[in-house]
């Protein structure tokens, strides 16, 4: 190379580092990160702010979900993919979801992001990588700032990972106490869905969450009485739903009709909340994660359309003030390692088959449970997986419509080694290498089930855990066009920051 070019090389990758160094040392460090190209804003602030984020949803999964619907709506061969709500927003984006751990990042550490425009370790919540400074949220911003109402809502526990980013600042995701605390001293106006975790500590032996939050002024709602009469004139609430599973709603293939959903808490959060200053809303589709680490795609599906009927009641709200809404839909990362396509159907899929599934892994793990303590034969398991999933023997394929749903005999000898490996209790269970593959840490038997329906279907799983492909984000309203193109996911703080002109 010539000196000159060289030199001249030299002084332009000079020059490029100190631009950069002023753009992003100083709160990204020396990473490489996408162009936040699109984040100034010099229109009206939005007074009513929605931000979704359906936990381990992104491109696999809400495509599988439209998919799913325009497959079982027109019950043919014919392809057609319905929308959800939100898969038709006039501006969609996508961002990058590594963390200072991984490409393959956890709840908490890209929550920080969006929350916080930080990127950190996996694990730790809005503090940066050596533990001990932490950062404000934008939720906490707004409230400060602005004097926005603030409304967390998840599926999930009210302080597990994503919603504990906007009010937390702990070192561990896995601090639930005392994200409980910072939860009832937050000052935010309206939490809602899931109970707490952990609420005496993990010693059992703390002031209750509840009562050091009802200390700090909050109401706490947990019956559906209770919930539904909230409205604008309720002061600091904490709505719990009646029914909880481990803390959480119920997975919407599980949940009975009546039972309070994500959009219902959805819709009371913004009863609660609207007033003429503005409000800010975090709402989490928490359980399609849990529902991909478990491989169920039923439950993915059903969890991701119950997320997006929660979108549609802030669209609805839109449609009545669409000058001062924006709507911000999003994912944290992918779970599962998800795939419409699948090895063994080759080009084909059969969506509509996944409706024979009638409950979730979670919910059949527990019948096993029942085949632990009363011992049944594999021809007994074989009864209930036809009654809950639609799958069948040979010798009773006129049972089903679906001739695809028939079981080959290699996929009789996969249910049964996992039927038997489901009967002996956890702790004595030795699991191969290639056990573990097949199921992870979950109850073998289900594994092998939703496996098979899954796999039949034409949908494909690579992991248990999450993935690296980029979330995908979705929005409508004002100033909505600054979430196109393609970039970080702690861009999302900083058009945040932009939009409202928080410091
Ligand atoms: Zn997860």
């Amino acid at each position: 190379m010539k000196l000159w070019l060289k030199r001249t090389m030299a002084l332009v990758m000079a020059t490029a580092m100190v631009l950069s160094g002023t753009a992003y040392v100083s709160q990204w460090k020396n990473v490489d990160f996408a162009d936040a190209n699109n984040s100034t804003w010099n229109g009206k602030t939005p007074k009513y702010i929605f931000l979704f984020i359906g936990d381990g949803m992104t491109y696999p999964q809400f495509t599988a979900a439209s998919d799913y619907l325009g497959a079982v709506r027109t019950e043919s061969n014919r392809v057609v993919s319905d929308n959800l709500n939100f898969m038709d927003f006039p501006v969609s984006g996508s961002a990058t979801t590594f963390d200072s751990s991984s490409f393959c990042p956890d709840s908490a550490s890209t929550a920080t992001s969006i929350s916080t425009g930080y990127k950190t370790l996996s694990g730790v919540i809005n503090m940066d990588e050596s533990k001990r400074v932490s950062y404000e949220t934008i939720a906490e911003k707004l409230k400060e700032q602005l004097g926005y109402k603030i409304g967390v809502v998840s599926s999930v526990p009210i302080n597990h990972a994503t919603p504990a980013a906007f009010y937390a600042h702990q070192p561990s995701r896995n601090n639930y106490y005392e994200i409980g605390v910072e939860l009832a001293k937050s000052e935010f106006d309206y939490f809602g869905g899931g109970d707490f975790l952990l609420a005496t500590g993990k010693d059992m032996k703390q002031p209750s969450l509840y009562s050091l939050a009802e200390n700090n002024g909050y109401s706490i709602a947990d019956s559906k009485e209770e919930i539904l009469s909230l409205s604008a004139a309720s002061d600091k609430v904490i709505a719990i739903s009646p029914v909880t599973v481990e803390g959480a709603l119920p997975y919407e293939v599980d949940r009975k009709t009546g039972e309070l959903s994500l959009a219902d808490f959805t819709k009371k959060g913004i009863d609660v909340l609207y007033n003429n200053t503005g409000f800010f809303m975090m709402v989490e589709g928490g359980k399609i994660d849990w529902a991909c680490h478990a491989n169920d795609a039923m439950a993915a599906i059903k969890d991701t359309i119950a997320f997006d009927n929660a979108v549609a009641e802030a669209v609805k709200f839109y449609n009545k003030y669409p000058n001062d809404t924006l709507i911000i839909v999003t994912g944290d990362h992918e779970t599962g390692g998800m795939s419409i396509g699948f090895a063994g159907t080759q080009y084909s899929t059969y969506l509509p088959q996944l409706s024979e599934q009638t409950l979730s892994y979670e919910a059949y793990d527990e019948v096993i449970e029942g085949y632990r303590a009363n011992p049944v034969n594999f021809e007994t398991a074989l009864l209930d997986i036809e009654k809950y999933f639609g799958l069948v023997t040979k010798e009773k394929s006129a049972k089903t419509t679906y001739k695809n749903m028939v079981l080959t005999d290699y996929e009789i000898t996969q249910l049964k080694a996992a039927f038997e490996l489901s009967m002996i209790p956890a702790s004595n269970r030795k699991l191969s290498e290639a056990d573990k593959l097949m199921y992870g840490s979950y109850e073998p038997l289900s594994m092998a089930v939703t496996h098979l329906l899954n796999n039949k279907s034409g949908i494909g799983w690579t992991s248990y855990s999450h993935t690296g492909i980029p979330a995908a984000v979705f929005a409508r309203g004002l100033g909505s066009q600054i979430f196109s193109g393609s970039y970080d996911n702690t861009d999302i703080y900083v058009k945040l920051k932009a939009l409202t002109k928080v410091e």
